[in-house]
């Protein structure tokens, strides 16, 4: 090969580095470094905070955290993964009916990093036409990436389908396996802060949550204690309006293909 297609070929090879990049750890440096575009804490007008779940549903542990919350008057926003919601639309459905709320943490755990732009938009449309037939038409209004990575494909489908991005405030290791419960216990102390978004779990590999069950009611009796309300992600954020985002987009048919 002559010097000038090398160079080329080198070039070619710069060039879909650079838009890898860009795709992936851009869109996580603009999102989760700088935090344009994306909610991470709320006013926190009245004492008023957010604990939010992710991974769920799950058959067992999902219920007993809502009603956990339940039990202090607490409401919790439940970041679910669709394919779950698929297995489990009467646990999502509980939530609802518990006054807590539901938004989308994505069509499975599959990290967007490694997600191309038209699977990552296809899935989150895929993701959004599950939960409202879960839910009965009613779309989720927001959107926490699993581990937290955005890829710039998904964030303006995100976008396009009305929903607005999330992170969070404090990361208690509940995530962790075998976090002792006295370590989670101070982390959650620490967050309950006006207008925190704490992000939590509800899911995982084995029993996983059930040091968070074991350490929550001390929490929130804590919470209370302090003056705090623990509620949804919409009524932290005042975007309590109710169904769909005005300007979020039907979804076309085609665009989700329910399998
Ligand atoms: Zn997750």
């Amino acid at each position: 090969m002559s010097g000038t297609g090398l160079l080329l070929m080198g070039l070619a090879g710069a060039w879909t580095a650079l838009a890898a990049l860009s795709y992936t750890v851009g869109a996580d440096v603009w999102y989760r470094g700088l935090g344009c575009g994306v909610i991470r804490e709320g006013p926190g007008a009245g004492g008023q905070l957010a604990l939010t779940f992710d991974d769920g549903p799950d058959p067992v542990w999902t219920a007993r955290i809502a009603s956990a919350l339940e039990a202090f008057g607490a409401r919790g926003t439940f970041f679910v993964l669709a394919s779950g919601a698929r297995r489990h639309p009467a646990v999502v459905r509980r939530l609802l009916e518990g006054g807590h709320e539901v938004a989308l943490h994505g069509y499975d755990h599959r990290p967007l990093w490694l997600t191309g732009p038209r699977e990552s938009c296809r899935r989150l449309f895929e993701a959004v036409a599950v939960l409202e037939s879960i839910l009965d038409g009613q779309r989720p209004r927001f959107f926490r990436p699993p581990w937290g990575h955005f890829n710039l494909a998904a964030a303006r489908c995100a976008r396009e389908l009305g929903l607005r991005l999330v992170l969070w405030s404090h990361a208690p290791p509940d995530w962790r396996a075998r976090t002792p419960a006295g370590e989670l216990a101070r982390h959650l102390r620490e967050a309950l802060r006006p207008g925190a978004i704490v992000d939590l779990h509800d899911a995982g590999p084995g029993d996983r949550p059930l040091v968070l069950a074991e350490v929550l009611p001390e929490a929130l009796q804590l919470g209370r204690s302090r003056g705090l309300r623990f509620v949804t992600l919409s009524q932290l954020l005042h975007d309590d309006g109710g169904a769909a985002p005005r300007r979020a987009r039907p979804i076309r048919q085609g665009e989700a293909t329910h399998t």
